[in-house]
């Protein structure tokens, strides 16, 4: 529920929560939004007169908290990028239009084939854990892909501020776009979605583990600044060049047939070495 503005006067983390609603400013007007729900990052980047809002959460209820988030930080209107094409980064978009959404070709073409697929697996594991709420407002929601398409790099005008939308190559998905905001000075800050993980081991379920090195390879040289995961806490390239030597091992311990020796726990394992390994 959200705090009333006359509850009396805050303890200072609520009013941290007040001010910001929840947005953390990692670079000049760049903005991420770290979510209880599955931990989910979005981002917000604020320009002259225009935004651009990374990734809508899981179902309109989200969406909405998330565009009250926004409206504490800007009055301009947004642009909208998805990372990919999972319900936790596009499920929400329907709440952002009739804005553009932009999004790799393979993400439209993801979200199209497989989002009742989605919806139907995610609205059961949600009955499971009694969160009826949630299962219903994501038995409603609109599928709604980007229309917008990216196939290797398009660089937005973001209210005067260039934001590249590049595909780096296959990893968690077929078509992982990543974000890169020029800040001040020499520095960037890049949304990574779900080719970076914090916290919990990366997700294999969609994923071409023999091609996602490579591809954190190239986010690696271009990261220099603060690197947004899809979930967890904010990191820099220290940490994407750490899990590309972890997928090196998955993809190691894979291919010798020894999962169990892999650097990650042996359910994640498994996933992983079902999936193309060329
Ligand atoms: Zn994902």
């Amino acid at each position: 529920m959200r705090r009333r503005r006359d509850d009396g006067p805050p303890r200072p983390a609520d009013a941290d929560l007040l001010v910001n609603a929840g947005w953390q400013e990692i670079g000049d007007g760049v903005f991420v939004r770290r979510h209880r729900s599955l931990d989910l990052n979005c981002g917000l980047v604020v320009g002259e007169g225009a935004c651009l809002v990374v990734d809508t959460r899981s179902h309109l209820g989200e969406a909405a908290e998330l565009i009250d988030a926004v409206r504490t930080i800007t009055p301009h209107p947004w642009t909208v990028v998805n990372t990919h094409a999972h319900y936790d980064h596009c499920f929400g978009n329907a709440a952002f239009r009739p804005a553009p959404v932009w999004g790799s070709r393979g993400c439209a073409a993801a979200l199209a084939a497989t989002g009742e697929q989605q919806r139907a697996a995610l609205v059961a594991e949600l009955r499971a854990d009694g969160n009826q709420r949630a299962a219903d407002q994501v038995t409603v929601v609109p599928i709604d892909p980007p229309e917008c398409l990216v196939d290797d790099v398009q660089v937005l005008d973001i209210g005067g501020r260039d934001v590249a939308l590049r595909f780096l190559g296959r990893g968690h998905t077929d078509h992982d776009l990543v974000v890169e905001v020029e800040t001040s000075g020499d520095g960037t800050v890049v949304f990574a979605g779900d080719l970076i993980e914090e916290g919990a081991p990366p997700a294999f379920e969609d994923s071409f583990p023999a091609e996602w090195p490579a591809t954190l390879g190239r986010l690696h040289a271009m990261a220099r600044g603060p690197v947004v995961p899809g979930h967890g806490a904010v990191v820099d390239a220290a940490f994407v060049g750490a899990q590309r030597e972890e997928l090196l091992a998955v993809l190691a311990a894979v291919r010798a047939g020894r999962p169990h020796e892999g650097p990650y726990d042996a359910a994640t394992m498994r996933v992983a070495a079902s999936r193309p390994l060329r």
